[in-house]
């Protein structure tokens, strides 16, 4: 067994935690915990590390975790708070010398396309400019990233069906609030499973906590945490409330898992 790292670079909602304009008790609140930017995580092994989403807090997000290189971009789905930073990662291709691949869907890298057209052409080498270098890689089942097995998990954002990644025993499942049948048996046996719990109130597209919290029984990982966090969700006050195999992940928080050899 390998060892295999998650770290969370944000774990907050689609407009950020503060909200601007907003001066509730979490807005205003002095505990760190509270502040959440927008949802991201790296996977590390085989000392190297894959981003998943490309926030528009990307950069801020690096600088904060010390995170200074990159082997390929993995991304859920093409809402902007989980792709609007993907110009952030130029500074990565300098830094590597090299291109990015970046593994999407087909439907989600046309939307990329749409965003960012200039970050997949081939690189001129008589022009001067500063933009990322990205090869798109299509995903349509099982693929690897530097010799592990990256397994995709279907699951429904409302109406949108997305993508959640199984690596090793870490599953990361962002803006679900549907599991379809033929997902939950790739969510067996996991030391950590990820998975959104917005806030208490029912949604349209997110699992509210309460549906979070029975998502994740009927998985039974050995600990579970819950991302994409909104302002009305307090940290240190929720996490009393919740049993303590099933906490609130925050910014910067990092958890373990195994690779199979
Ligand atoms: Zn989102
Ligand atoms: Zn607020
Ligand atoms: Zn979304």
């Amino acid at each position: 067994m390998a060892d295999l790292q998650l770290l969370f670079l944000g774990t907050g909602t689609s407009a950020g935690v503060p909200m601007i304009g907003c001066h509730c008790p979490v807005c205003t609140s002095a505990d760190p915990h509270d502040r959440r930017t927008r949802c991201s995580v790296v996977f590390s092994y085989h000392n190297i590390n894959v981003l998943v989403d490309t926030t528009p807090e990307l950069r801020l997000q690096s600088l904060a975790t010390g995170l200074e290189a990159i082997e390929a971009v993995v991304i859920t789905h093409a809402h902007a708070d989980h792709i609007m930073g993907l110009d952030d990662v130029r500074r990565f291709n300098t830094l590597r010398g090299g291109p990015l691949d970046v593994w999407a869907e087909a439907p989600t890298l046309e939307k990329l396309r749409c965003s960012f057209d200039y970050a997949f052409r081939a690189p001129d080498p008589d022009q001067k400019v500063y933009r990322p270098h990205l090869q798109p890689q299509i995903i349509s089942g099982d693929f690897s990233v530097a010799g592990a097995t990256w397994q995709p998990i279907r699951l429904f954002h409302g109406e949108l069906p997305i993508l959640g990644f199984r690596v090793g025993s870490i599953a990361y499942c962002t803006d679900v609030n549907r599991i379809p049948d033929s997902s939950w048996a790739l969510l067996h046996d996991l030391d950590v499973l990820i998975i959104d719990g917005l806030q208490w109130k029912t949604h349209s597209t997110h699992f509210s906590l309460t549906q979070a919290i029975e998502a994740a029984r009927r998985i039974n990982a050995r600990q579970t945490y819950f991302t994409h966090i909104a302002h009305a969700v307090g940290h240190e006050q929720t996490n009393r409330q919740l049993p303590p195999n099933m906490q609130l992940a925050y910014d910067g928080l990092r958890v373990h898992g195994q690779l199979p050899d």
